[in-house]
């Protein structure tokens, strides 16, 4: 698999951190994990053709992770790539994505169901396992950050594996949802003395992290608060199992088989 981040940073602007977006490739699909305002501008910044999108997954309803979707649906279909398109495009979320998508449609009667191409939209339960395109199979599962947030976790047909935790609160459950996986793509929002309960800090991110015992990590979904901290200084007080990175816009990583 390869991940490109194309935001990696949070809701609070940033010079150098665009909010949640990530692009993750198969050998036969295409996957956008979140879609921030900035995520359409970003594909095209990175040179990736946004309009094979097979999936878009929606963690949650926060805006830094679902605000650029009802964008794209009102845009793309001006594009002269998306109005040729037979390809199904799949929308997964949890329950009230359908919702979202309509509220904001109805605003002005946009009609964003109606797609020149086939459109689908899937709310999944948590623990439901799923097929995210056809040669990746996903499970989500719920996350202590708002009511509807949902990690995920995607293995691929050469079994090659990922966990997206998304924005969470702390839980050991997610060390056993991203046991062993290829890569373990984890918030850590704070470096230290996290201001709410609903994100991580590192420290916790670390200790998810050392029980996981995934083949790499990159933590994301950086607050400003991380722009004076050494990152590596930081992370090696904690004994890393394996290589942490620090997610930055435009990081490509390939992984697995
Ligand atoms: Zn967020
Ligand atoms: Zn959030």
């Amino acid at each position: 698999m390869k991940l490109i981040v194309l935001g990696s940073g949070t809701t609070v602007p940033h010079p150098k951190r665009s909010s949640a977006a990530y692009w993750l490739e198969t050998a036969e699909s295409k996957i956008l994990l979140d879609c921030s305002a900035t995520a359409t501008p970003r594909m095209l910044a990175e040179g990736l053709p946004w309009y094979e999108l097979d999936a878009i997954w929606v963690s949650h309803f926060h805006i830094d992770h679902c605000g650029g979707l009802t964008p794209f649906l009102g845009g793309v279909r001006h594009s002269a790539a998306m109005k040729k398109r037979t390809k199904l495009l799949k929308i997964f979320g949890p329950a009230g994505l359908r919702d979202l998508i309509k509220k904001i449609s109805d605003v002005y009667d946009y009609k964003l169901f109606d797609q020149p191409f086939p459109l689908e939209i899937i709310e999944v339960e948590p623990l439901e396992e799923f097929e995210i395109v056809k040669d990746v199979s996903a499970v989500s599962m719920k996350t202590p950050h708002t009511d509807e947030s949902l990690a995920i976790h995607l293995r691929d047909s050469s079994d090659t594996t990922i966990v997206y935790t998304a924005d969470t609160g702390f839980t050991e459950t997610l060390a056993t949802f991203a046991r062993g996986v290829d890569l373990l793509l984890i918030e850590a929002s704070f470096p230290y003395d996290k201001p709410v309960q609903k994100h991580l800090e590192l420290a916790e991110a670390m200790f998810i992290i050392r029980k996981a015992q995934p083949k790499h990590a990159v933590l994301t979904h950086l607050y400003p608060e991380w722009d004076n901290v050494d990152f590596e200084k930081a992370v090696a007080k904690f004994s890393p199992p394996c290589v942490v990175r620090q997610a930055e816009d435009g990081l490509r990583i390939e992984f697995g088989k």
